[in-house]
C-alpha cells in the first residue's frame, strides 16, 4: 500500500475531534473520513457520504502531525468509509503508529470480502492497525456496544495493545462542547434528541463504518 514515488498521499476528511473517550480505549483523537458509498440503512452519518470535493483534503503526513499534536493515547479512524481511501488510511495509520499512537479503524466492509478481494490491504492493516472493526451497520441487529453498532460486525485485534475487555468498557456516548459552543455527539449509542441538536462536526454518532 505504497503511494507512487514522489506523491504525498491525500485524505479527504469530514472532521477531526481532538479528544474523545467514546471511540476506543483511553483518550483518543477521531478522524472521520469523507465519502461512503455503502448505503447502510439507518446510517447515523449521512453527512459523511458525499465524495468528490466534499470534506477537506489533508496531506496525510500533515494530518498525522495534527493528530499527534493533541497528545492523546491513540487515533480512531472512522467515516464515511475509511477503506474507500485505503492507501491514504494505511499511510495515516503507519505514521500515527510511528508517533506511538494506538490505531483503531472502523470500516463498513465485511472482513470475509476484504480477505477475499483485498488481501494486501488486510495485511497492511494488520501491520499498522491495532484494532479493526469490520462490517456494515445492520439496524435490525443493533447492539451499540464495544465499538460495534450492530452484532454482525467483527472485531479484529491485530496487536497486543488492546483487549476485547477494554473495548467493551468504552463509553457508548459522549457530548463534546467546542470553544464556539458547538456540540458534537459521538459514540455508538446516541441519544436521538441530543443528536438532532448536534453541530456539524462529526454529528458524530457512530453506528456503523
Ligand atoms: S454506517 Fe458507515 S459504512 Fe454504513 S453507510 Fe453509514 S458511514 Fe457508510
Amino acid at each position: 500500500m505504497v503511494s507512487p514515488a514522489g506523491q504525498v498521499p491525500e485524505l479527504r476528511v469530514h472532521a477531526v475531534l481532538p479528544r474523545s473517550r467514546a471511540n476506543g480505549p483511553g483518550l483518543r483523537t477521531v478522524v472521520w473520513t469523507q465519502g461512503c458509498a455503502l448505503g447502510c440503512r439507518g446510517c447515523f452519518n449521512p453527512q459523511t457520504h458525499a465524495a468528490g470535493d466534499a470534506g477537506a483534503a489533508w496531506a496525510v503526513p500533515a494530518l498525522a502531525e495534527h493528530v499527534a499534536s493533541f497528545g492523546t493515547d491513540g487515533v480512531t479512524i472512522s467515516g464515511g468509509e475509511p477503506l474507500e481511501q485505503a492507501d491514504a488510511v494505511v499511510e495515516l495509520a503507519r505514521l500515527c503508529a510511528g508517533h506511538g499512537l494506538s490505531v483503531i479503524v472502523l470500516t463498513g466492509f465485511a472482513m470475509p470480502a476484504l480477505r477475499e478481494r483485498r488481501p494486501r490491504l488486510v495485511a497492511a492493516l494488520a501491520e499498522h492497525v491495532d484494532v479493526l472493526v469490520a462490517g456494515p451497520y445492520v439496524a435490525a441487529r443493533r447492539v451499540a456496544a464495544g465499538l460495534r453498532g450492530s452484532d454482525n460486525k467483527t472485531v479484529h485485534v491485530f496487536s497486543g495493545r488492546h483487549t476485547l475487555a477494554e473495548l467493551a468498557e468504552v463509553p457508548v456516548a459522549e457530548a463534546t462542547v467546542g470553544p464556539d459552543g458547538t456540540v458534537v455527539l459521538t459514540g455508538v449509542d446516541p441519544v436521538a434528541a441530543v443528536q438532532a441538536r448536534a453541530g456539524p462536526v462529526g454529528a458524530g454518532v457512530r453506528a456503523g463504518a
